[in-house]
């Protein structure tokens, strides 16, 4: 129903890459994601402490910016490429020092494989006595996870979400993988992203954090998002600022729905409210049909 618009390679620009942290259970996943953003954040900035949307971006020394989805784990990354939304560019493969390759690290190595995003290996706590990251990269061998020191291509960072060592050098290291990546998009089309976290909030409406894959998302401009339509009344930021647009790699607080859309959802501009509504109404229709369909089989 929505054309594809082919881009003009004078028309795409690098855009940010977009990073997800897995590994196992008690790894360090949340405690990594918290001690980049706290890092990053600029003292004195207005807030301080960014708000939770789903997603944040932050900018390296050298003034890479890199985004992030704040979401660790597996369900989030899995359902969202169900849904036919990968927004994924790299893998953070969290795996503790103190301890080894589990079976979330292993399911962590294969998700990103299927979808062939490449992985950077955050070897965490390694603050404690008994960290032993040698022992780490010896078990990751065993499972075609072949990293630096072993003489492979994958990068491989020592950190301590509690210390801050080695924070830098991830950063560092994702930055150069994006490099490599060759990351582009182009702004000046109409916007499409991918619903990151969406829910019906009580003063607000419903609202859905769409990170951007493409194009710039404007006040006023007109969508379809799965199943629900809207225009954008308000942008919002991950410092909870509003914002009159949104560019690639941009995860943004999108108000201005008719209804509550679902994580994976993809969003697309559109020309007029009637197409957004014929749309909708369309996909609507249609996710009845399946359902019916599936409940009579
Ligand atoms: P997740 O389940 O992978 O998200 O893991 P969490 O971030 O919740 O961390 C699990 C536990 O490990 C918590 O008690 C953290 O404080 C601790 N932890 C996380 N990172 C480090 C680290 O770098 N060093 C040490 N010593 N402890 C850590």
């Amino acid at each position: 129903v929505i054309t594809s618009v082919e881009d003009k390679d004078e028309e795409l620009v690098t855009r940010p890459p977009v990073i997800t942290v897995m590994g196992h259970v008690d790894h360090g996943k949340t405690s990594l994601l918290d001690a980049i953003r706290k890092s990053k954040v600029v003292a004195g900035e207005a807030g301080g402490i960014t708000q939770h949307i789903g997603a944040y971006q932050v900018e390296t020394d050298d003034g890479a910016k890199l985004t992030f989805l704040d979401t660790p784990g597996h369900a989030a990354f899995t359902s969202m490429r169900s849904r036919g939304a990968q927004v994924t560019d790299i893998v953070i493969l969290v795996v503790a020092a103190d301890d080894a390759v589990m079976p979330q690290t292993i399911e962590a190595i294969n998700h990103a494989k299927a979808a062939k995003v490449p992985m950077i290996v955050a070897i965490n706590k390694i603050d404690r006595p008994d960290a032993d990251p040698d022992k780490v990269r010896t078990d990751l061998l065993q499972h075609e996870v072949i990293v630096e020191k072993m003489s492979g291509d994958v990068l491989d960072v020592e950190v301590s979400a509690i210390t801050g060592e080695g924070l830098d050098t991830l950063l560092e290291s994702i930055a150069l993988q994006a490099e490599i990546l060759d990351l582009k998009a182009n702004p000046k089309r109409q916007a499409q992203g991918a619903v990151i976290e969406a829910q019906l909030d009580i003063g607000r409406g419903p609202v859905a954090t769409v990170l951007i894959q493409t194009g710039t998302l404007r006040k006023g401009d007109i969508f379809v998002v799965g199943e629900q339509w809207g225009k954008v009344r308000a942008l919002i930021d991950d410092r909870g600022e509003r914002v009159d647009e949104a560019g690639p790699s941009v995860p943004v607080e999108v108000l201005g729905l008719n209804g509550t859309p679902e994580a994976g959802d993809v969003l697309n501009v559109v020309e007029t409210e009637g197409q957004a509504r014929e749309i909708a109404d369309y996909r609507e229709h249609a996710a009845k049909e399946r359902r019916a369909a599936a409940g009579a089989a």
